[in-house]
């Protein structure tokens, strides 16, 4: 099974040139080919493969640009087959492969020739040589890759992933007692079906007005000046800092699920349903729920535990988990109501995350008929 570490790395002087000329070669590499590509196509139809264009690298190389020797050539054929991924992806409906900017996030990936040294305190990287890593905790099996990177806000790190050949625990079953639906709320950050509700920690609201008080500071700098520079360092570190909230948040509340539940049912919130979808938090906000559903899966084969992902239906708050009619009169307002046909009583959110359950099994054959009839909430199959 494969798993990722990431250890913050501390290269001197020296070897911090070395990877800033390191990571603009690989984006050259990288630009040219994706533009190399769009050419080609554009003037006689052709596709380039990955081979056609490491063999233009190495063309490159010996004649043009000589300086490219100064990267590991591991590093720049990583490059080409990144590229022809985002195209493979593209064809499968992402977006366009972009070109890469010196202004994100900075990296390069290599497929081995890491190592450490005897004491553990540095790492080996091919043209780098040894650097200073902190090596939080240690990785065990066979490496697959090893991406060398530079946040915005000019920290180090190397993260590698490896195949420790341990087998994935074998799935438990899916029984109606041991799942959960999860609804994402606004007022909540997630809630459980049976009621266990994760809040919005104020922690991210307090970093929220700080961005903006940075923010407001950043705008009224001129652009390009020391002062504007400094700035924007601030605001990145905020940002990061935020990001970091965030998943130690999503790993907490991931980690809880896993280890109380056998099955998780939650929502597809897509690209296009997040953009209709006003209720998600601030907190899981922009791609977070991506990084949540991610979270999840992982944790789930690591554990063997399930995941069902429904598709979005819009009656889930509307509909009662209980009887299955639907409350047409429901309004966004309305926190707590009664079934008008059953009369059970219903929190909106704890409903809704019930619906979720409700709908991540109504397919499954292990769920029988008299689990539906002996549970709880008393729903049955025929009403979903
Ligand atoms: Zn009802």
């Amino acid at each position: 099974m494969l798993k990722a570490y990431k250890y913050r790395i501390y290269p001197n002087q020296e070897q911090k040139e070395l990877l800033s000329r390191i990571f603009g070669q690989v984006r050259f590499v990288y630009n040219l080919g994706l533009e190399t590509k769009i050419s080609a196509y554009t003037g006689n139809k052709k596709h380039l493969n990955v081979f056609d264009l490491n063999k233009q690298i190495t063309q490159l190389k010996k004649y043009e640009c000589d300086w490219l020797k100064e990267s590991p050539s591991q590093a720049l054929q990583m490059s080409m087959s990144n590229l022809d991924n985002a195209y493979t992806n593209f064809f499968r409906g992402a977006g366009f492969p972009k070109f890469k900017s010196k202004y994100r996030k900075q990296s390069f990936q290599l497929p081995q020739g890491v190592f450490l040294s005897e004491n553990k305190k540095q790492v080996w990287i091919p043209k780098l040589k040894f650097t200073d890593i902190d090596l939080h905790r240690e990785f065990k099996g066979e490496i697959k890759t090893v991406t060398v990177s530079k946040s915005v806000t000019n920290k180090y790190y190397i993260s590698i992933l490896v195949d420790n050949k341990k087998e994935l625990p074998k799935k438990q079953p899916i029984k109606l007692n041991t799942t959960v639906g999860v609804d994402l709320g606004i007022k909540d950050f997630a809630i459980t079906s049976d009621g266990k509700k994760f809040e919005n920690q104020d922690f991210f609201k307090s970093s929220m007005k700080k961005l903006r008080v940075q923010q407001r500071s950043l705008s009224r700098k001129q652009k390009g000046s020391t002062h504007y520079n400094q700035q924007k360092l601030k605001v990145s570190l905020i940002h990061e800092h935020i990001k970091n909230q965030r998943e130690d948040y999503l790993h907490k509340i991931s980690k809880y699920l896993v280890d109380n539940y056998d099955t998780i049912c939650i929502e597809n919130l897509g690209v296009s349903n997040m953009m209709k979808n006003h209720k998600l938090s601030r907190a899981i906000g922009d791609m977070g729920w991506f990084k949540f559903k991610s979270m999840i899966d992982y944790k789930c084969e690591w554990y063997g535990k399930n995941l069902s992902v429904i598709g979005r239906f819009d009656p889930s708050s509307k509909t009662c988990s209980n009887c299955g009619s639907i409350n047409k009169e429901l309004t966004l307002k309305d926190r707590e109501w009664t079934c008008k046909s059953c009369g059970t009583e219903h929190d909106r959110d704890i409903n809704a995350a019930l619906n979720i359950r409700n709908f991540g099994l109504r397919n499954q054959p292990s769920v029988t008929q008299s689990e539906w009839l002996h549970c709880a909430c008393g729903v049955e199959t025929t009403n979903l």
